[in-house]
């Protein structure tokens, strides 16, 4: 497993980075599964773990953002293809 601080290869069980002590297990911040640094999605609940969310910023309100975003994209991405 590599660390996502200093890219020291380190064994696939390690927890903590040999060379500089980084924490190389995440938690999901939607069902708390242990997930790898480079994990994209969790493997337990497919949460997305791209981006860091603040910790005041919770998942519901991420989605009523995008709500208020999809349709006009939508229909924007529809557009260029029909053209
Ligand atoms: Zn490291
Ligand atoms: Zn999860």
């Amino acid at each position: 497993m590599q660390c996502p601080q200093c890219q020291h290869e380190n064994s696939e069980a390690a927890k903590f980075c040999e060379e500089c002590g980084t924490k190389l297990i995440r938690a999901c911040p939607s069902c708390g599964q242990e997930v790898s640094p480079r994990a994209k999605f969790c493997p337990a609940c497919g949460t997305s773990l791209t981006r860091q969310l603040p910790a005041s910023q919770t998942l519901d309100s991420s989605l009523q953002t995008l709500d208020s975003v999809d349709p006009k994209l939508c229909l924007w991405l529809t557009s260029r293809q029909t053209k």
